[in-house]
């Protein structure tokens, strides 16, 4: 027993809010044409909870969600206040009708449709478009001893600022652009920083215009095409040469080691005997795609990731999976989001007419 819908979307991020308007442009209906599942409390996606120092002049480049442009007065505003902002207008203006907060906990088989389980419900859907990003499934590797360690670590997704690394010696892990932001505010306050990375950091010294951007989404989407896990797209992109990054590089705040072999009650140790002392441990290390919910339909082929034809899950043509792979970026997920959309329209007018 469930409610029907003939599709659901599940999360309202960039993604998620871009084919359900895709969808409500072909003519669905929300409720029984389509609905959006969202585990928030309210609209923003990932977006709500971005910490409070990262502001839109700072972040790569929101972009405009279809048929509503985003601009924004104050630039200048933590994004997490100006983008949930933004997405509930978009919300209303197109009557989009996101029920939350809905956590989808599994899909499975059922008959021909599929059965969206959550704790707030259940729905049967003849087709999915997924769209939970990566924000709920921080990833930290493992070390030996981070169990042996007596300081603090966290990750990314806990920061909240850097006033409360005053004094502190902190050790921030991760070759990303969060790294990196992260290093510029903490040092001026910080006792002392370490950065370290398991890949020499690359910078980008030119513009990140449409060219660029496109050579970055091909490299991913060829591994995801492959049915390999795909890479973060803002990971390809390589570290911005800003002049605030130049300044920081000239102040030596982003002086990177290699990673660490183990970490010890006090800091971090590598194996040619050095050591740094640390109060604070910083996972600056990226996300990985929230798509425990679809486990029971086993999609996951041998190379470990789900094969996509575009957003299409290559085994199951009624399942697409947008802002994953090579649309993660407000950009991508804006063009897939549509595309998701009309090729669902497609496949149930299809169903209709056989
Ligand atoms: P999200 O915004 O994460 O939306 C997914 C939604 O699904 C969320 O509301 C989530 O709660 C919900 N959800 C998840 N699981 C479930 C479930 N089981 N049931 C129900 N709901 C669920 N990209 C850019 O293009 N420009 C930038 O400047 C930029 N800056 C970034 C800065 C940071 C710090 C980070 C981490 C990423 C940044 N990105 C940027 C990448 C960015 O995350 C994506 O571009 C985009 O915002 C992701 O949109 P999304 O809709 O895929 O995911």
């Amino acid at each position: 027993m469930g409610v029907r819908s003939d599709v659901v979307v599940i999360g309202a991020g960039q993604a998620g809010l871009s084919a359900a308007y895709g969808l409500r442009r072909a003519g669905l209906a929300p409720g029984s044409g389509f609905v959006v599942l969202d585990r928030e409390d309210g609209p923003g996606g990932a977006w709500r909870h971005r910490w409070p120092t990262l502001r839109l002049d700072r972040v790569h480049g929101i972009s405009n969600l279809p048929g509503l442009p985003f601009e924004p007065a104050d630039r200048s505003l933590p994004a997490a206040e100006i983008v949930p902002a933004y997405f509930d207008a978009y919300e209303r203006a197109f009557d989009l009708q996101v029920r939350r907060p809905v956590r989808v906990t599994a899909v499975r088989e059922a008959g021909s449709d599929l059965r969206v389980e959550s704790d707030a419900g259940t729905w049967i859907t003849r087709a999915l478009i997924n769209a939970t990003g990566t924000w709920t499934r921080p990833f930290r590797p493992r070390y030996p001893g981070a169990e042996t360690f007596r300081g603090r670590q966290l990750h990314t997704a806990d920061y909240a600022g850097p006033d409360e690394f005053a004094g502190k010696r902190v050790v921030v892990v991760g070759g990303g652009t969060s790294a990196v932001q992260l290093l510029m505010e903490i040092a001026p306050v910080a006792a002392a920083t370490t950065w370290v990375t398991r890949r020499p950091p690359e910078f980008h010294e030119g513009p990140f215009d449409e060219n660029y951007g496109r050579a970055v989404v091909a490299r991913v989407d060829e591994r995801v095409r492959a049915g390999l896990p795909p890479q973060s797209v803002v990971s390809v992109t390589r570290l911005p040469l800003t002049p605030e990054v130049r300044a920081a590089q000239e102040a030596g705040v982003l002086d990177r080691l290699p990673m660490f072999e183990r970490i010890t009650p006090d800091g971090v140790a590598w194996a040619d005997g050095s050591s740094a002392a640390a109060d604070v441990i910083l996972w600056a290390t990226g996300w990985r795609a929230a798509l425990g919910h679809l486990a029971p339909l086993r999609l996951r082929g041998r190379g470990g990731g789900i094969a996509v034809e575009g957003t299409r899950v290559v085994a199951d043509p009624r399942i697409h999976l947008v802002g994953y792979g090579p649309s993660a970026s407000t950009i991508g997920a804006n063009r897939a989001g549509q595309a998701a959309a009309r090729e669902v329209v497609a496949l149930l007018r299809g169903q209709a007419a056989a």
